[in-house]
């Protein structure tokens, strides 16, 4: 603490003292230095500290000084700071002299809503000092500053100060110390701060990992977040060797690579795609493959590459002394979520990995890289986890009460919400793992507690199996359960600051609907507190049941069947006496609960062109046929929509033609493409049948199958030229890990 001396003594005649307190994400972002350096600058007396609330500042001086001081706080903040709200207040001046930074206030807790920021990729300065020789922090694979290293990854209670972070184990050394200290010192107030000296350390020198990289073995390398596993991109055996171990059999791996330049040898950059790459988050960014040296096994069959730039030092020292881009894959066997500790690594990734790295300051949350695509000039995410995670949301209206929305069964996200903010968890995954349900029930107690919200509601999916359901009917606290497609709805509104009504489409794999029938082809008319099923697609049934998710060829059978056509697809000669058994399974109905999924449709067809009959990962077979499908090219097949008092959209007529074009030797290309344009036409044309009954003409997007740009693009396109506003995802993913916030939001406006 900065001494500084106020007296409660009358100040000069021209003094004004006021309080201002900023809330957003301001702690563990350098903000309390820059407040007293730039009180400082303006020789203004007074001091700062953090509060369960955010920054509270007492500070005096001339009005005018003091003016341009409250403006500076929000134009000049640090990059990683988030300000959101400002407020000043004027006290009674008192006889002050200088500035200073005081210690934290626990302050009560109720009141708690210090934002804790999300973990930030190494700054450009740390960068300099981890590669100059003379710095002490030379080749230090745990240096950091106020602007950059581990934050949410680490801390285990607030406010955010070393004591509530795993730090606590480490005792600064007197220069450590001395700079934390000194307020013209980049590492003034900046917890994580170590050195060689006296901070984390390596169980591997960089030279070794670099060496075994180099040699082509496999290597767990903890990290910020967890393990990750890495190889030799450029070395095939290598990498084939990590397929096989992890059991991961053709799901394409992420890459690493040192710099924006490295990326632009692999992938397509544009302005866009470059700051995405380059942002505080440091995401994986799903961009079309460019060239260079890449085995085979990355990513088979793909056109595109998941790519990210180094984001921690460690991850710069290695690049130093490798020329390939690494494979980075979360460090864990196909399913089962990341590995985080060091007991759990060693028995979980000894099998696969020849070298296992670990270090010294343990990771108090899992959380996994977060992905993202491009759309419309801008990110559009598929997973949100490291560098987001735990940055809230901003609610279109505060709830009224707390609560606490607790997600699906895959792709699992947590939300608690309370007055304008949701805080959603990072990514936690599926829910059918012991190990991700681990960490699930952890999430949700790490989150309560962070923003100490005390739910006074607990929102579910209405499935009845989900995991996440029979948490929230155990956890002895009123509960609500949440429409599947309602909640992909109304989190698409609220990623847009919005709360309805709009006509929502929901396209996705699977979700519960209220009649018992398997929804995911959906058109709502939906607000917070309701929706009506305005249309949807045609249900056929799933022979097999949950069968049929891994098994497209069966999707395939049954929507054959419905067709009633005599030839039988080609599709059929690959399976047999078991394609006549499962048509009939499909015609019967035995064993064969139905559906109106558009995803399910993408595996029919995709198994119907040959392109995939059995999946290793969800959305596989659509993701394939996205990927083949020419990029422009605009012809579509008709849509056939029934006009009774709910909407109908019948997929019969596009198998026909997906079937018809393929027996006359259409390119695949161009038949996928054909597909695509259908789902976007058909999707226009229902949205308008629903504009003439409703009068809306604001269209939100979202579900799972939402994730395929291609459809994104000609679906808002189509709406466009029809003149709809179209909101489309721009924080959350329109896959199931969106859905806890709509269910927060929905549940908070119905208590
Ligand atoms: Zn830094
Ligand atoms: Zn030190
Ligand atoms: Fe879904």
């Amino acid at each position: 603490m900065i001494p500084s001396s106020c007296l409660e003594r009358p100040a000069q005649p021209d003094t004004e003292r006021r309080l201002i307190r900023v809330a957003g994400v301001v702690q563990g972002v350098g903000y309390r230095p820059f407040v007293f350096g730039l009180a400082r600058s303006l020789q203004l007396a007074g001091n700062v500290r953090n509060e369960a609330t955010g920054v509270t500042i007492d500070v005096q001086g001339p009005p005018a000084a003091l003016d341009q001081f409250t403006a500076q706080l929000v134009s000049s903040a640090p990059p990683a700071a988030v300000v959101d709200r400002v407020t000043v207040e004027r006290l009674v001046a008192r006889e002050c002299a200088g500035f200073s930074i005081e210690a934290s206030h626990a302050g009560s807790a109720s009141a708690s809503s210090a934002l804790v920021s999300p973990d930030l990729a190494t700054c450009a300065d740390c960068l300099r000092e981890l590669r100059d020789p003379i710095d002490r922090r030379f080749g230090y694979p745990f240096i950091n500053c106020t602007n950059c290293g581990p934050r949410y990854t680490i801390v285990t209670r607030v406010p955010y100060d070393r004591p509530n972070t795993t730090m606590c184990r480490f005792e600064m050394c007197a220069q450590c110390q001395a700079e934390y200290l000194d307020p013209g010192d980049r590492r003034f107030h900046a917890q994580p701060v170590a050195c060689p000296g006296c901070g984390p350390r390596l169980s591997v020198s960089i030279d070794a990992i670099a060496d075994a990289l180099n040699g082509g073995a496999i290597v767990a390398l903890k990290g910020i977040g967890g393990y990750h596993l890495a190889a030799d991109a450029a070395n095939e055996a290598a990498v084939r060797r990590l397929r096989e171990r992890k059991r991961r059999e053709r799901r394409p791996f992420a890459l690493m690579v040192r710099d924006r330049a490295a990326a632009g040898v692999l992938v397509e950059l544009n302005d866009v795609a470059a700051a995405r790459l380059l942002s505080a988050a440091r995401p994986i960014v799903v961009l079309s493959r460019r060239g260079g040296e890449v085995a085979e096994s990355v990513a088979p069959g793909c056109s595109e590459l998941g790519v990210m730039l180094a984001y921690a030092p460690l991850h710069h020292l290695l690049f130093d002394r490798l020329s390939a881009p690494l494979v980075m894959t979360s460090g864990n066997v196909s399913a089962e979520p990341i590995a985080y500790e060091d007991a759990e690594a060693s028995r979980r990734l000894g099998e696969i990995a020849d070298l296992i790295v670990t270090h010294d300051r343990p990771i108090q949350t899992r959380v996994d890289d977060s992905v993202e695509r491009l759309f419309d000039g801008r990110a559009y995410p598929l997973r949100r986890a490291r560098g987001h995670a735990p940055a809230p949301v901003r609610l279109p209206r505060p709830v009224r009460t707390p609560v606490l929305a607790v997600g699906g069964q895959l792709k699992n996200t947590i939300c608690a919400a309370r007055g304008g903010e949701a805080f959603l968890s990072h990514h936690v995954g599926d829910l059918s793992n012991l190990a991700a349900f681990r960490s699930f029930e952890q999430a949700i107690a790490h989150v309560r507690d962070l923003f100490s919200i005390e739910p006074a509601v607990v929102a579910h999916d209405l499935h009845p199996d989900y995991l996440s359901t029979t948490w929230a009917h155990d956890c002895g606290l009123p509960t609500v359960a949440v429409q599947h497609h309602h909640a992909h709805v109304v989190s698409c509104l609220v990623d847009n600051g919005e709360l309805g009504p709009a006509i929502g489409v929901a396209f996705d794999g699977l979700g519960y609907g209220p009649d018992g029938t398997l929804w995911g082809g959906e058109f709502l008319v939906a607000d917070a507190h309701g929706f009506v099923r305005a249309g949807h697609l045609a249900p056929v049934p799933m022979p097999g049941g949950a069968a049929a998710i891994r098994q497209p060829w069966r999707m395939a059978a049954a929507h054959w069947s419905n067709l009633q056509a005599d030839v039988e697809p080609t599709v059929a000669g690959r399976h047999g006496a078991r394609w006549a058994k499962v048509v009939a399974l499909a015609q019967r109905g035995v064993n064969a609960p139905l559906t109106s999924s558009v995803g399910r449709l993408f595996d029919a067809v995709a198994s119907l062109l040959g392109v995939r009959d059995d999946i290793d990962y969800e959305g596989q077979a659509a993701i394939e046929l996205e990927q083949l499908s020419e990029r422009d090219h605009r012809d579509s097949y008709p849509t056939e929509l029934s006009d009774g008092a709910v909407l109908i959209w019948s997929s019969a007529a596009i198998v026909r033609e997906v079937l018809s074009d393929a027996a006359r030797g259409v390119p695949l290309a161009r038949i996928g493409a054909r597909f695509h344009n259908t789902l976007a036409e058909g999707t226009a044309q229902t949205c308008e049948a629903i504009r003439q009954r409703s009068g809306l003409d604001t269209v939100a997007l979202s579900g799972g199958v939402f994730q395929n740009v291609l459809l994104l693009r000609r679906t808002v396109d189509a709406l466009r030229e029809r003149g709809f506003r179209v909101l489309t995802h721009q924080h959350v993913p329109p896959n199931d890990g969106g859905i806890s916030l709509g269910q927060a939001v929905i549940a908070a406006e119905l208590a």
